[in-house]
């Protein structure tokens, strides 16, 4: 199948300048942050973009809401500078709530003309048994918005949309983490210690307990994604293009 253009992959690791587009802030750095790590390190600059706030999941849920939006962040800018992340933005949906498919799709599809990626990296909106709406709702938008984002009369901001139709660019793929369907395997041996060193910094979601619990499930999965191959540590992603994303029924067998 590798040989069919039909089933062409593009090179992750060509990648420059990625946008990561996540539904929680954790969510980056606990499914694929050894293959970020790595990206960085091969000298890509890693753009976050979080899309909702996050409040319902903070384990002290005594604290307002500015507080607990601080400590959100603190959690993730310290973690982002373990993993080498340059730069993050939020969207700021209310966290497991009620808000507009179409509303997320436009302000992706802003922040792609805003930050130019060359790469789009999210969570597979199609894994056949994800119950929790952020997670479909921002896979499904981030692969609209990186497959849609040329077409300006899906307008967004006039300042931004002016300065992309004087300077388009080409995404030149995308990227899908917790997919049922995964074509790639990267080896994280060499930065295991540092995404879980990222991972513990994300106080305000977990207790000590639960920490322990999630950094023992996470070395469980790196090693069953590593079975085949002659390394320890593995994260698994959907590597695509854009193209086959509509209209192709087999897309799943990329
Ligand atoms: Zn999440």
């Amino acid at each position: 199948m590798s040989d069919n253009p039909l089933f062409a992959k593009p090179d992750l690791f060509a990648a420059r300048r990625i946008l990561v587009v996540q539904p929680h802030y954790d969510d980056n750095d606990i499914s694929i942050g050894g293959t970020l790590a790595k990206l960085a390190e091969n000298g890509a600059e890693l753009i976050y973009l979080t899309v909702t706030d996050d409040l319902v999941g903070v384990v002290d849920q005594s604290l307002s809401a500015e507080k607990m939006a601080a400590w959100l962040k603190d959690n993730q800018y310290k973690a982002g500078d373990i993993i080498g992340v340059k730069e993050q933005y939020w969207l700021g949906y209310p966290d497991a709530g009620d808000y507009p498919y179409f509303a997320v799709r436009r302000d992706i599809i802003q922040h792609i003309r805003l930050v130019r990626p060359d790469f789009v990296i999210t969570c597979d909106p199609w894994t056949p048994y994800e119950f929790h709406e952020d997670h479909i709702v921002t896979g499904k938008a981030a692969a609209s918005a990186a497959s849609l984002y040329g077409l300006t009369r899906l307008a967004t901001t006039p300042e931004i949309d002016a300065a992309f139709e004087q300077a388009p660019f080409d995404i030149q793929g995308i990227a899908f983490y917790t997919s049922p369907y995964p074509n790639t395997v990267v080896d994280i041996s060499s930065v295991w210690q540092k995404k879980q060193h990222a991972v513990a910094q994300y106080t305000a979601q977990f207790t000590e307990d639960d920490m322990t619990l999630l950094q023992h499930r996470l070395e469980i999965g790196a090693r069953y994604f590593a079975r085949d191959n002659d390394f320890e540590y593995g994260e698994a992603l959907k590597v695509m293009s854009t193209w086959q994303l509509h209209g192709f029924g087999e897309a799943y067998k990329v």
